[in-house]
């Protein structure tokens, strides 16, 4: 990897990215799910429901749900009958998710793992699910290899992550939106205007769909494929492994 990575705007060591990365989560851990529904405008819950129905969890197949989080994406999944284990960086994260979980009586796996370097065997998932995540990653081409490597043969590849609106209207309202409104969201509710400034940055500087597909195609899946979604803010990326 190069000397300097981007946190947000600001150039850093790969490090100094990751222990910042944990920093800024450990901070909103508790309001997370809270400042997703009103930065989202509650959106964010159609886009999983949507998401899963891509992913079509099957009863008793074996999901990974890397940078899971606080488990949203995970709950939809377990409930349809699939094995989910909850993977993240952030033990603060998956200690929400934990509580969440027992909250609704749902059994899920919780363990904390870099997506860039799993401690899980070859071929242990039948599917690799990963939203909203890769794009905090430091180190994303190895996190896709390392996806590809715990994936079963015939095993499907799925992220979900925000990107930049190409349509010419939409993208200055949400310009506006991400770049006043959300830190101000975040320090009102969460009094953490500097994580939810890190949050919009990293949006911005994740590549373009096309560049993220071929990476995805460079990790060695197959059928490579981005799937936009409400004039491009959401895309869906997929990929199999052969
Ligand atoms: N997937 C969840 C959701 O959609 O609600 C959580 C998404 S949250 C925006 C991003 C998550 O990525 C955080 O929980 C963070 O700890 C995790 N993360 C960041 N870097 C990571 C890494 N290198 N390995 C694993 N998880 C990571």
């Amino acid at each position: 990897m190069s000397d300097k990575v981007n946190f947000g705007d600001t150039l850093v060591s790969p490090e100094e990215k990751t222990r910042r990365v944990g920093a800024v989560f450990s901070s909103v851990a508790r309001r997370y799910d809270l400042m997703n529904d009103l930065m989202s405008g509650g959106m964010h819950r159609l886009w999983k429901d949507r998401f899963v129905n891509r992913v079509k969890p099957r009863t008793g197949e074996a999901i990974l749900d890397m940078a899971g989080g606080t488990g949203d994406v995970a709950f939809r999944m377990a409930r349809r009958g699939a094995q989910v284990t909850v993977a993240d960086i952030n033990a603060d994260m998956l200690a929400v998710g934990e509580q969440r979980a027992d909250a609704r009586g749902l059994d899920l796996t919780w363990k904390v793992e870099n997506a860039e370097a799993l401690t899980f065997a070859d071929a242990s998932f039948d599917a690799y699910t990963i939203v909203f995540g890769i794009r905090n990653v430091t180190d994303i081409p190895a996190a896709l290899k390392e996806a590809h490597r715990v994936l079963k043969r015939g095993g499907r590849f799925y992220c979900m992550e925000f990107s930049s609106s190409d349509w010419p209207g939409f993208a200055k309202l949400y310009d506006n939106w991400a770049d006043k409104l959300i830190p101000r969201i975040g320090k009102a509710v969460a009094d953490d205007e500097e994580s939810y400034r890190y949050l919009v940055e990293s949006i911005r500087r994740f590549p373009r769909p096309n560049a993220f597909k071929a990476m995805v195609a460079q990790a060695g899946f197959v059928r490579a494929n981005a799937e936009p979604m409400l004039g491009g803010l959401v895309t869906i990326h997929s990929g199999w492994k052969i």
